[in-house]
Parts: C-alpha cells; sequence; structure tokens
C-alpha cells in the first residue's frame, strides 16, 4: 500500500511563506467535520470494509493520520515549495537518529562532528559500534580534515549546526559537496537552528534530524524527534526502517508538535531577538571571559552565519572562568532555571560538563573547550528586560 494515500489533507495550494507554511501544510480543516485543528487519531487499528479491503489504514504503527500530518507538515517547512521532501516521526530526537543510522550496515563508515550532542556521541560509540559501524570524529568547522577522514567505506558524514555546547558551524554547502563526491550521505542535526533559521536541504544536506523536544515542541512539554529528507530512494529506506523499528511517536505529540509548529516562526523571532541582547550585554560584562555565540562579530564563523542561517538561533555559552563561578550562577538565577534542554518558551541554564556531557571523555571536552566554567543558555522569550537584570544580579 502506498503510505502517501495516507495523506488525505493534500494541501489546496502552495503557500511561499515559511509562517504560512507552518500554519496550514497539513492542517487543513478536517473534511468530516470542519474542525480547524487536526483530530488526534488516538486508535491502534482500523476497520476494514472487506478482506484485502480498506480506506488506506491498517494498523497504527505504519498508519497514523495525525503522525502524517506532522510530517508533511515539518517536510514542507525544511524543503520549501519548489523540492519535494518526506518526513518520518518518532519518539524522541535519539530515535530519530538510531532510525537513521540503521541505513547503515556493519563495515560502514562516518565521519561525525567532535563537538556533539553527548547523547549522540554515546549512541554512536556505546551501541552502534558494537555493530560493526566506525566512527572518525573530525572537527567540522574544517573541510580538508573532513576531506582526509573520508575513506572508500565511509557512507556518512554527520554533523550539528551549531553544535552544542560550544556554537561552531559546519559549512553546509562545502562539507555536503565533499559527502557527494565521496558518496557519502550527508545528514545534518538542526536541532539547534531550526528550519525557521536554516534549512540544511537547501543547502546541500541529504537528512535533516529535529530532536522535536526542543524548539519544535517549543513549550518543554514533550519528547520527541522528526527526520526530513528530499531523496527519494532514502524516504524509501527511512519508510521501511521507520516501520520495521517501530519507534513511532504517539497521537498526541505529534499533534502537540502540530499545535507548536503554528507559533514557530513568532517564537524564533523573539528567541534571537532576546539572544542577541542576552549575548551583547555578557560580552561586555567583566566576570565573563568569553561568550560563543554565532550573533556576535567576534565570533569565528559570523559570516558563515549571516550566509547560511536566517537569524543567529538563541543558544549560547558562557565561559565563567571556574566551577565555583560556574556553581553560583546557576544558584543565583531566578529567571533562568537550571535543567537539562533546550528551545522552550522559558530561559534555562546548563553545565554541559556534569549534565548533557558527562558521557563525553574529558580529554575531548578540554580540547573543544567544554571546561567547569562554561554554562549554556536557552534563552526563552520572555522580556528582555528581566533576563539581563536576571543575568547581571546572577554575575554579581
Ligand atoms: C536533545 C537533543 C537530541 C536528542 O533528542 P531527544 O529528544 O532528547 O531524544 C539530539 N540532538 C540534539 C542537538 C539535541 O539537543
Amino acid at each position: 500500500m502506498n503510505r502517501e494515500s495516507g495523506h488525505m489533507r493534500e494541501a489546496s495550494m502552495q503557500y511561499q511563506g515559511f509562517a504560512t507554511r507552518a500554519i496550514h501544510v497539513g492542517q487543513e480543516p478536517d473534511p468530516l467535520t470542519g474542525a480547524v485543528t487536526v483530530p488526534i487519531y488516538q486508535t491502534s487499528t482500523y476497520a476494514q470494509e472487506e478482506i484485502g479491503r480498506h480506506k488506506g489504514f491498517e494498523y497504527a504503527r505504519t498508519h497514523n493520520l495525525t503522525r502524517f500530518c506532522w510530517e508533511k507538515n515539518l517536510a514542507a517547512l525544511e524543503a520549501g515549495n519548489d523540492q519535494k521532501a518526506w518526513g518520518f516521526a518518532f519518539a524522541s530526537g535519539l530515535a530519530a537518529i538510531d532510525t537513521v543510522m540503521k541505513i547503515l550496515s556493519a563495515g560502514d563508515h562516518v565521519v561525525a562532528a567532535e563537538d556533539m550532542y553527548g547523547g549522540t556521541f554515546r549512541l554512536f560509540e556505546k551501541i552502534l559500534r558494537r555493530f560493526g559501524v566506525e566512527f572518525t570524529y573530525v572537527d567540522m568547522t574544517n573541510p580538508s580534515a573532513v576531506r582526509k577522514a573520508l575513506t572508500p567505506a565511509t557512507r556518512m558524514v554527520y554533523t550539528e549546526s551549531p553544535t552544542n555546547p560550544m556554537m561552531m558551524l559546519t559549512d553546509i554547502t562545502a562539507i555536503a559537496a565533499l559527502a557527494r563526491e565521496a558518496n557519502a550521505i550527508m545528514v545534518v542535526d538542526n536541532t539547534f537552528a531550526t528550519p525557521y533559521v536554516q534549512q540544511p536541504l537547501r543547502l546541500g544536506a541529504d537528512i535533516v534530524i529535529h530532536s522535536a523536544t526542543k524548539y519544535l515542541g517549543g513549550h518543554s512539554d514533550l519528547v520527541s524527534g522528526i527526520v526530513v529528507t528530499n531523496r527519494s530512494d532514502i524516504a524509501e529506506q527511512l519508510r521501511f526502517l521507520q516501520n520495521a523499528a517501530g519507534a513511532v511517536p504517539g497521537p498526541f505529540e505529534c499533534w502537540l508538535c502540530l499545535r507548536s509548529i503554528k507559533t514557530l516562526a513568532v517564537r524564533m523571532r523573539q528567541h534571537q531577538e532576546n539572544a542577541q541582547k542576552v549575548a551583547e550585554f555578557c560580552a561586555q560584562h567583566p566576570a565573563v571571559r568569553a561568550v560563543y555565540y554565532p550573533g556576535l562579530p567576534s565570533h569565528p564563523q559570523h559570516e558563515l552565519a549571516k550566509k547560511q542561517m536566517h537569524g543567529f538561533g538563541a543558544m549560547i555559552s558562557l565561559e565563567l572562568g571556574t566551577r565555583d563561578k560556574a556553581q553560583q550562577f546557576a544558584r543565583s538565577v531566578r529567571v533562568f532555571t537550571l535543567a537539562e534542554s533546550l528551545g522552550g518558551v522559558e530561559s534555562l541554564v546548563c553545565h554541559p560538563v556534569s549534565m548533557t556531557h558527562a558521557s563525553v571523555p574529558k580529554e575531548t571536552r578540554d580540547k573543544l573547550g567544554i571546561t567547569e566554567g562554561l554554562i549554556r543558555l536557552s534563552v526563552g522569550i520572555e522580556d528582555s528586560e528581566d533576563l539581563l537584570e536576571d543575568i547581571a544580579q546572577a554575575l554579581q
């Protein structure tokens, strides 16, 4: 059965603007009742008219209309109007990454970024390596390091941009060209940027991954993941793997994502406006040794950021010098909350060494600058005056 036939809510027109697509693609009023929001199809199975005859829906791991609508929506946001793309939703960001990696087989080689989400590194090293997949970690800011790491067995180049927590960028166009030359699939974890800020498929990547737990969900109230590709051969494999490995999200998570995506554009505009103010304030503060944010002219890849991003995101890392000072800061903030995760409307602070990056070896952390004094901010959409005041008092 062709899964496309499950997409009954075909867009009646092509929407040019990002915010319009976010609100309308996959979200046309329900043909049965006129409901303006997509219903939550909370069912595991579907009645069949007779043996071998049904409406294209058989079993909910494979077919769920709430999920299809969400997948179609995000595909339209990552690929734009002029490209065909396919979305595949998962139970978490890591389930999405795990399923993408199942495209590979034992003996395949991956060139991956050395500065990555700790959970991705743990999945690669502690699990996938046991299945015979080989990894080489490189500095993705340096195309010649990537070129040098490619081998005849390389089937994938895997990166994040901006990275977590050092906010380094991958020149996606340049690295995707290298991957293509080597016949390798280019994968970009776009969680920190979101499709509002950056669209890797349009820069040459083959697969985009999101932890929807972060900005796409946007309210710190769900765990989910999603993958988009514009290559039909990869879409075919992902469709098979999504069903065969089965790490699908429930319909309620998909519905929450659809609800949240409608405000992605306005949220991201406010996140970025606040983040720029926070970054500039911290850059001139004597207690802050370094600010890592692509929106500052002092960022070594500021020009690249201007070229491949629409804005600079809202994740900022600060070097405060010592663990004591980081601790003091985390203890003193009142508007910011000390917590893992990011991308919600509320501002969060985290200590990567002891929280998100505890599973990254110390040697790698030292090399990257993930020190005891480093703290990471996820700048929310509260009033910027309150955020600046909070940071000022916490730095005292
Ligand atoms: C959180 C995160 C993940 C993992 O997503 P989960 O939804 O927590 O499984 C992957 N990549 C990045 C960049 C993340 O921030």
